[in-house]
């Protein structure tokens, strides 16, 4: 056993320097303005004492007086109660550590100023672990900022830090005042006077103001936050525009106009038919008039020399993948190849199963590329893909690996896209040929809200599936205790009766060790106890993907009546024959994900169903937050509403997956509260570029510094 260090009670307290400094670069604290803008969480008031008699509970005071009585008690846990008396009250101040020097400063008859968050109580007014040094000091002239921070970072050497890194910085300002005025910001500071004020405001501000970031002052660091991310996202999609990219247009889509899908292309030539129509002529289904409209968007792009860059957002079942295949065929029609990437490989393989399905008998080759494939069966599609035989590749990250050797890549498709790291979308670049970039298709089920798309994807082009194809029964949802759990058993085994197959989805397996939830092998078991007759699988990410693979088969084949699972099944699975679908620990989920969960059934014709099963663990019941979020579920199957109302109870990190590791988060701003300084930003950007080009980039690199880069991808 190692043993525990006890030397350093007696050394004296000299932390090695690297420590705090590791943790400032933890958190991206490396340059002075990094350190000029890493701004207070709030603020603390050090600059007057008050009397224990107008205290409130709930309020951080600041407090003089003598200490009446103190002792340790150690029945219970060990602590040390000491009663301070300033003369208009008392107040008891409760310490669970503590040093006998600390003891000793807190001796009955001591004189101190104590400083902590007032309690109520059995005892009266309570602090517990207050701050505290001898009374009769100077009392601060501003505001005692509190920044966010790290173990092993203590706020008096990042206060230290930070005033440094102020002084240090450059701080000329880079937005022309005329701009500031616009929106009612006058530039009565500059960049530094701003900066030095939201670190130490004089006592005679209104705290709230600067606590919800109401003040002026706020106002325009957010203002200037905000220009920063507009800024380098226009840079970066007007940098792409100068890059070159195929232009994927037949020979007689070359020589006019491109023409609406549909119309008059190889028309008379029915031999050289293009792939595009062959594929509608073929589809079992019409196209949505909104599939109709982002082909033609996406086909529009794809004909310029300009490569694409566009978000591809959709409902779950709006249908993406026959758009996928229909841009595809764009491509192979110009004679280009095309990549379709999707993040797991049963998203993957259902891709290629629907895919193989439609194009095949039109005599395309579809490659398949994962990382679980034999060797042998590799080797032959990387030559396949190699020799550009395969017009189509399907696949998992395995489609960016080094080895894969493209012929003639020119358009990339990647589905659910918020899964993929920006490295991996930066090595689809890696695959040009001749110097020309392959055009971007990135698809989404989590529709990102409006207000997100303004700030979060500035640089990308955005097509929109709003319409569901016709003949969807809607599902009905269904919020249900967990106590009543052996009703919802009975209703399956009524929809096993009726042929139907069942989604029975659990929390991931590695949560619920931590949490003591319930998970999925336990309830695996648990159902196939209760559905005697009945195949019941199991499928969690820790399985081999053979193993997943041969679960998947039979649950699509329809042998395997209900499917276990974490949520593995979030993205993608198609199986129309399933029409029940029950979310265990429903409450645990975001709601953006529970729906994703709830387009797995309803693909059918059946009225489907989905059950979101809520526990309460000890508590008598749910929060009432808790219970409108399951009620949101059950009031709509609008995943634009559900992913607004997500927006607003979680804030936009659900959202945005790769991008959260780049520039593009915003610190202080907020893009639901600050849509107007959204606005103005948005439409400041190109001006600043156009006409300030040196004070934009100046901007940018204030804000993001190298991390603008992420934005590239
Ligand atoms: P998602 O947008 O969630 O990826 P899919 O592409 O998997 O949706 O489509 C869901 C289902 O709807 C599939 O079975 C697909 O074949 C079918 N589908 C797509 N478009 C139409 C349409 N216009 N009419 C009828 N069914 C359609
Ligand atoms: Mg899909």
């Amino acid at each position: 056993m190692p043993k525990p260090s006890v030397t350093s009670a007696n050394a004296p307290p000299t932390k090695p320097l690297s420590g705090p400094q590791k943790a400032l670069r933890k958190l991206g604290l490396d340059r002075p303005i990094d350190l000029a803008l890493h701004l207070p969480l709030r603020y603390e008031d050090e600059t007057r004492l008050v009397k224990l008699r107008d205290v409130r509970e709930g309020e951080l005071a600041q407090v003089e007086g003598t200490v009446r009585h103190s002792e340790v008690r150690i029945t219970g846990s060990r602590q040390l109660l000491v009663t301070l008396d300033d003369g208009t009250g008392t107040c008891l101040l409760r310490f669970f550590t503590f040093y006998p020097s600390q003891q000793k400063a807190l001796a009955v008859g001591s004189q101190i100023r104590v400083r902590g968050e007032i309690r109520g109580g059995f005892a009266g007014l309570t602090m517990m672990h207050p701050t505290f040094k001898p009374a009769g000091g100077p009392l601060a002239t501003a505001l005692t900022p509190v920044y966010p921070t790290v173990a092993g970072l203590p706020q008096a050497y990042l206060r230290r830090a930070v005033d440094a890194g102020l002084a240090r910085a450059e701080l000329v300002d880079t937005i022309p005042s005329v701009y500031l005025s616009q929106i009612g910001l006058q530039p009565k500071w500059n960049m530094r006077q701003l900066l030095s004020f939201l670190h130490h405001p004089t006592p005679d501000v209104t705290l709230a103001a600067l606590q919800d970031h109401s003040h002026p002052a706020w106002q325009r660091l957010k203002a200037e936050e905000l220009l920063a991310q507009q800024l380098s996202q226009l840079q970066a999609k007007r940098e792409r525009a100068v890059l070159r990219a195929p232009a994927l247009t037949t020979d007689d889509t070359l020589s006019c106009p491109p023409l609406p899908p549909g119309e008059g292309r190889g028309e008379g030539h029915p031999a050289r038919q293009p792939l595009y129509e062959r594929l509608l002529a073929t589809l079992p289904f019409e196209l949505t008039s909104a599939q109709r409209r982002v082909c033609e968007e996406i086909t529009h792009d794809l004909h310029q020399t300009v490569p694409m860059h566009r978000l591809l957002q959709g409902d779950v079942g709006s249908g993406k993948t026959v758009v996928a295949a229909l841009a595809a065929a764009v491509c192979i029609d110009a004679g280009w190849q095309c990549a379709l990437m999707a993040p797991t490989e049963i998203l993957a393989t259902q891709h290629f199963a629907k895919l193989v399905g439609w194009l095949h008998p039109l005599g395309i080759t579809v490659a398949w590329l994962t990382g679980s494939q034999k060797a042998k069966e590799r080797r032959e599609m990387l030559a396949l893909i190699a020799s550009g035989q395969a017009q189509l590749v399907v696949g998992t990250h395995a489609i960016i690996q080094d080895k894969v050797q493209f012929h003639r890549l020119a358009l990339a498709i990647i589905d659910e896209q918020h899964r993929f790291g920006v490295a991996q979308r930066l090595a689809l670049r890696g695959k040009l040929v001749d110097a020309l970039e392959p055009h971007l298709l990135m698809m989404t089920a989590t529709p990102i809200p409006r207000t997100l798309a303004m700030s979060y994807y500035a640089d990308l082009d955005v097509s929109t599936i709003d319409e569901l194809p016709p003949g969807r029964t809607p599902i009905i949802t269904k919020v249900v205790n967990d106590a009543r759990r052996d009703e919802v058993v009975a209703r399956i085994r009524g929809q096993i009766a009726e042929g139907r197959q069942i989604y029975w989805v659990c929390p991931l397996i590695e949560e619920s060790e931590a949490l003591d939830l319930r998970n999925a092998t336990e309830t695996h078991a648990q159902l196939s106890a209760a559905l005697p007759g009945v195949m019941v699988g199991l499928l969690h990410s820790r399985m081999p993907v053979a193993e997943k693979r041969a679960v998947m088969g039979l649950f699509t084949g329809g042998q395997m009546g209900v499917l276990v699972s974490t949520t593995v099944i979030e993205v993608g699975v198609d199986v129309p024959n399933a029409s029940l679908m029950v979310i265990e620990h429903a409450e645990r989920f975001g709601l953006s994900q529970l729906h994703q969960l709830r387009g797995r059934v309803g693909r059918g014709a059946a009225a489907s169903a989905c059950v979101l099963l809520y526990s309460t663990g000890d508590a008598p019941r749910l929060s009432e937050t808790a219970r409108e979020r399951l009620r949101a579920m059950a009031e709509s199957n609008d995943g634009f509403e559900i992913a607004r109302r997500d927006l607003e109870i979680r804030g936009p990190g659900e959202f945005m997956g790769a991008r959260q590791s780049g520039a593009a988060l915003l610190r202080f701003a907020d893009v639901v509260a600050d849509a107007g300084l959204l606005a103005w930003a948005r439409e400041l950007a190109p001006l600043m570029l156009d006409q300030h080009p040196a004070l934009a980039a100046q901007h940018v690199l204030r804000w993001l510094g190298g991390k603008a880069e992420f934005l590239k991808a």
